[in-house]
């Protein structure tokens, strides 16, 4: 037997030895060439009288298998792009999940054991295949991953994972596990009866094979005669409690936006009332569907194709060679300073952390263990790993060291004099050919490489908080930035695992520029005397994480009434709006300034808990109740979308992928629209603007289309089609 993905050796006792080998790949992924070969390994086994038994394990070092192949995947989203009505296209795609099904359904009835030893992560399709052998033993290592992530990018499992996991541990245990998507280790698996056996990774081959040598039953539990789902099916009482909790915990989160998940829910709900193979079929019809839907198709294409994209460094300038940071001075050891620079020792860094004073850099590096102690509490790491990480991280005062940085990002306070001072002081120590970041949030880079000799060297690399756990890095270019500058940032970004986009310099970036609008809509709307309740929750209805009063009492309200002062002043308009006269009230006359002094739009205990909307503000008036909920939801997300398109009309923003991964990443902009790109492709640039039309005459100009969406709208060109990815990936 010989095939592309898998070699087999077979034993002197009939044992064969299936090892996962994609050729090419340094991680093995489920394509449907693997999926064909496994289909005539099981047949073989089946129908050679001299095999006795199956291991499948992996070639590869760090894993078993990751999932299903990206360019594949890709298919999958093109597939979906049909329209719901288009039978043809969901025939095509259900047929094609059948044959997956088929395959593994005659690996689980081809009459002899099938084992699978787990040597690595195997996560998506890959733990599908392993839930298919009779048996799992998984090698003894915290950072094996066992999951099905498929929910996180709008997708279920569509390999049969929503039918054998509950089938395996009850519905109770496995609608958390499918329904987020989350992975679990070794331990917790072996705890939730998901696999059968943990063993020394060294030894896990020949465990599995003296296993199988006792002939174990060859027969999955729900294809024996008296299979019972444990925990019970959904009209038992344990079953159906499980159901109630799953669907009302799922609308609480999510407020059914969702489809991956409902369509999960429904998959299990429905696939436990009969046998397995009707199941496989209900959960190929579900799949199937889902990929029609446009909520599916912008997730993927975000969270999954457009971010691995990103990090694999598409927006790299061509040309310039790979480089590595070495060594990195984080100037500023404050909330930022420290989380970057934990972040760098993390990833093998050797990192300068200088403050004002030794005092302050020691403060910086004590939260740097603090972050690590945490880790430490939850098993995530051990105190060797903790020496190590902050033997990496020198704290001082003195700027000497930055004598052999490759790479600096300062991060003091956000005060253009101050920053100008740090820069002139850096730049007198760093090599000529060292990069300087700054972590700014609001300033623009090209004002601030004015106090640099250096400007070309000069580039925007801000961080969002908490940096530890923020995945997203916007990379700011200033006018005179070099290319080298930013494959510089670009590298630097990819070591420490996080996703860069890469916008053009303006006040606020992209960023925060395009959130500040969601606050500033839920104050406008409280403003109109819209119930501030309802504005919270409906922002979270329409998938925000959190309320805009919320993140404005975090943000502090004396900010936003500077810049709305600020803002009114630049356009020379005399007299206040509603919106600046009721937060001037709240800051001047209430000294309501949010979380920082315990009293905001919300009230807080003592030890910073928020308790709830404060009592006074709602007793102050009679508030609007009866506002429209869809309405409301629309102007949430347009007003976003909105600046969106007008940073791409500056040329702040280039490329959608930037766009679309940048908001969801960096302030959650609701994920099932794939971004606010994503969001207006969806609609219509036409169907946009006049919404946007229609919204500028109700609720003013904030809402006026720019000239690029007028201009797209004519032909209903999408922003996918007119700033195409490809055509500018560097
Ligand atoms: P912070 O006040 O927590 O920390 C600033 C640190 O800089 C302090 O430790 C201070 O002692 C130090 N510092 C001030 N002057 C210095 C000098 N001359 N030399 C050396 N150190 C000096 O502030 P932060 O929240 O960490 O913000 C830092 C930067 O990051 C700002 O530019 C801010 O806009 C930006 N930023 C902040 C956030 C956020 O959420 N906090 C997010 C993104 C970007």
């Amino acid at each position: 037997m010989s095939f592309t993905n898998f070699k087999i050796e077979r034993d002197s006792d009939g044992i064969l030895t299936v090892v996962w080998d994609v050729p090419g790949r340094t991680m093995n992924v489920l394509t449907n060439s693997a999926i064909g070969e496994l289909a005539q390994i099981a047949q073989t086994a089946a129908t050679d009288a001299q095999v006795t038994g199956i291991i499948i394990t992996s070639g590869k070092r760090n894993g078993f298998c990751a999932g299903a192949a990206l360019d594949e995947m890709q298919d999958n989203a093109a597939a979906g792009a049909a329209t719901s009505s288009d039978a043809d296209a969901a025939k095509r795609r259900f047929d094609g999940v059948m044959v997956f099904h088929k395959a593994l359904r005659q690996l689980e009835t081809c009459g002899k054991p099938v084992l699978a030893a787990i040597n690595g992560l195997a996560l998506g399709g890959g733990l599908e295949v392993a839930l298919a052998c009779h048996y799992r033993f998984v090698a003894d290592d915290p950072r094996i991953a066992l999951g099905l992530p498929e929910a996180k990018v709008g997708l279920l499992p569509g390999g049969g994972g929503t039918q054998r996991v509950p089938r395996l541990i009850g519905a109770m245990q496995a609608l958390p596990m499918l329904l987020q998507g989350s992975s679990i280790d070794p331990q917790k698996a072996l705890a939730m009866k998901l696999v059968h056996k943990v063993v020394p990774a060294a030894q896990l081959l020949a465990e599995a094979k003296a296993f199988l040598r006792t002939k174990p039953e060859a027969v999955q539990p729900w294809d024996k005669k008296d299979f019972k789902v444990p925990g019970g099916g959904p009209y038992s009482p344990g079953g159906g409690q499980a159901f109630t909790m799953g669907s009302s915990m799922l609308r609480k989160e999510s407020y059914g936006n969702y489809p991956a998940q409902r369509y999960i829910l429904s998959c299990v709900y429905e696939g436990l009332i009969v046998p397995i193979d009707a199941g496989l079929r209900i959960e190929a019809r579900y799949f199937t569907k889902l990929l029609m839907q446009p909520e599916s198709r912008n997730m993927i294409r975000s969270l999954f194709l457009s971010m691995q994209e990103l990090g694999k460094g598409a927006r790299r300038p061509q040309g310039e060679p790979k480089s590595e940071v070495k060594t990195v001075g984080v100037i500023g050891a404050g909330v930022m300073g420290f989380g970057i620079a934990y972040v760098s020792a993390l990833a093998g860094i050797e990192v300068i952390l200088i403050d004002s004073t030794q005092e302050r850099a020691d403060t910086g590096k004590e939260n740097c263990a603090r972050i690590l102690d945490k880790a430490i509490s939850r098993g995530k790491s051990t105190p060797e790993k903790k020496a190590e990480v902050l033997g990496r991280i020198q704290a001082t005062a003195d700027y000497t060291g930055l004598a052999h940085a490759d790479l600096v990002i300062e991060a003091v306070f956000e005060d253009r004099a101050v920053k100008a001072e740090v820069t002139k002081k850096a730049e007198a120590v760093l090599p000529a050919s060292a990069i300087y970041g700054t972590n700014t949030s609001t300033l623009p880079i090209t004002g601030l490489a004015e106090a640099s000799q250096r400007p070309q060297s000069v580039i925007g690399i801000h961080f969002f908080s908490p940096v530890d756990r923020m995945g997203l890095v916007e990379i700011i270019l200033g006018k005179k930035t070099s290319s080298r500058a930013l494959a510089v940032a670009i590298d630097y970004v990819q070591k420490i695992k996080k996703t860069p986009i890469v916008v053009n310099d303006s006040r606020g970036f992209y960023t925060s520029r395009c959130f500040g609008t969601y606050t500033r809509e839920g104050l406008a709307m409280v403003a109109e005397g819209i119930h501030p309740a309802m504005v919270e929750n409906v922002g979270r209805m329409a998938g925000m994480p959190m309320g805009t009063l919320e993140v404005l009492d975090s943000v502090g309200l004396d900010t936003p009434l500077k810049v709305v002062r600020q803002t009114r002043k630049d356009l020379g308009t005399n007299t206040p709006d509603a919106m600046e006269e009721f937060l001037a009230d709240m800051v001047e006359t209430k000294h309501r300034l949010g979380r920082k002094n315990a009293k905001g739009f919300y009230d807080y205990s003592d030890d910073g808990k928020r308790l709830r909307i404060w009592p006074d503000m709602i007793a102050s008036r009679a508030w609007k109740t009866d506002a429209d909920v869809e309405e409301m939801k629309q102007r949430f997300l347009t007003i976003q979308a909105l600046e969106a398109a007008r940073c791409f009309e500056e040329k702040v923003i280039t490329d959608p992928r930037d766009a679309d991964v940048g908001a969801i990443l960096g302030w959650g902009f609701a994920p099932f629209t794939g971004g606010p790109i994503s969001y207006i492709d969806t609609l219509g640039t036409k169907a946009f603007v006049e919404r946007c039309r229609n919204f500028e005459k109700k609720f003013g100009e904030r809402f006026k289309p720019c000239a690029l969406l007028l201009e797209m709208a004519q032909t209903n060109q999408s922003f996918y089609t007119r700033f195409a990815p490809q055509k500018q990936a560097a």
